[in-house]
């Protein structure tokens, strides 16, 4: 690809700097140019925009709202392990992409920046799909590509209520113009900072978190809005690919359904919590500037599965 990829940086002194601030204006994700891409494809995956997949909107018995989810394996590329690892930083850094290279100190950056290249390299070396598309990687050797929708990523930023725009909004969604053709870099910095989020969190429950108070589950927070109001964005304006293309709706549900289970766990821990956050989540469930978001929810998957897997705190 001519453009710079979604890979991005973070600034570790920058980080540090703003450790204790409840926002990450500056710990941006600037695209840089990344050498990810290769020809070494190690895994054989299927057409991964399959718009023939049903739906599992809840409606059907046994079937829930992610469950129908693509997604392709990709073994690890290392063997690493250290003991300031638990299990879900491990499995991201066994998968870093082939080329890529992340040393940060802080292990939520670690977990997201490396997912960020994980990502880069299932966009550019594993999409045989023959169209344009975006990889993420999703924990436990599986990827997912979901394809680009016909519209403008800086059409996304009127969906997200006004109460919601916050430091990531201005930075990401109004803001990263680079990125104006490719709408799912939202799902990009949003696998990241759950896949980041996660391993914080469980460094915290396994005792392993020595960096005390951080906003760990905030960024986690902020993309499931700003996922949502992606959703809603590419049903009005690319209404042929939100009805066809199933498996957009089926990776906003199964990332909705694990986002808010780390943001949930993670904003009742010390070392993560903060009152903003909570207020932010508030807004998100019960406010009425936030109820078109909820109604999209209901109409896409159902009231009983959002109030199960999204509203559930
Ligand atoms: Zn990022």
């Amino acid at each position: 690809m001519s453009k710079p990829t979604l890979k991005g940086i973070y600034r570790p002194s920058l980080k540090a700097m703003i450790a204790f601030s409840c926002a990450l204006l500056f710990s941006s994700c600037s695209p840089i140019t990344s050498n990810l891409a290769g020809d070494d494809d190690p895994v054989q995956i299927p057409p991964p925009v399959d718009e023939n997949q049903p739906l599992s909107n809840g409606s059907s018995p046994g079937s829930t709202p992610g469950s129908a989810l693509v997604m392709l394996d990709l073994p690890a590329f290392n063997q690493r392990s250290s003991v300031n690892w638990g299990p879900i930083l491990k499995d991201i850094v066994n998968h870093e992409a082939p080329g890529d290279s992340n040393s940060y100190g802080d292990m939520i950056t670690l977990g997201h920046e490396t997912t960020h290249g994980i990502n880069s390299y299932a966009r550019n070396s594993l999409n045989n799909s023959g169209k344009r598309a975006n990889g993420f990687y999703l924990l436990n050797s599986k990827i997912a590509l979901i394809e680009e929708p016909k519209m403008r990523k800086s059409q996304v930023a009127a969906f997200v209520p006004v109460p919601l725009r916050n430091s990531r909004f201005d930075l990401y969604i109004a803001g990263s113009p680079d990125w104006d053709d490719r709408p799912t870099y939202v799902l990009d910095e949003w696998i990241a900072y759950i896949n980041g989020s996660a391993a914080g969190v469980e460094l915290v429950k396994l005792g392993l978190w020595r960096a005390g108070w951080r906003d760990g589950v905030t960024g986690t927070m902020d993309f499931c809005v700003f996922s949502v109001a992606l959703g809603m964005a590419i049903e009005k304006f690319d209404p042929a690919y939100f009805k066809a293309n199933t498996q957009f709706r089926e990776f906003l549900a199964f990332n909705l359904q694990r986002g808010m289970k780390v943001f949930f766990e993670g904003r009742k821990m010390p070392d993560f919590a903060d009152d903003n956050l909570n207020r932010y989540y508030e807004t998100f469930r019960d406010s009425q500037d936030a109820a078109a978001m909820r109604d999209f929810l209901y109409r896409t998957y159902g009231e009983a599965w959002v109030k199960s897997a999204v509203f559930t705190d």
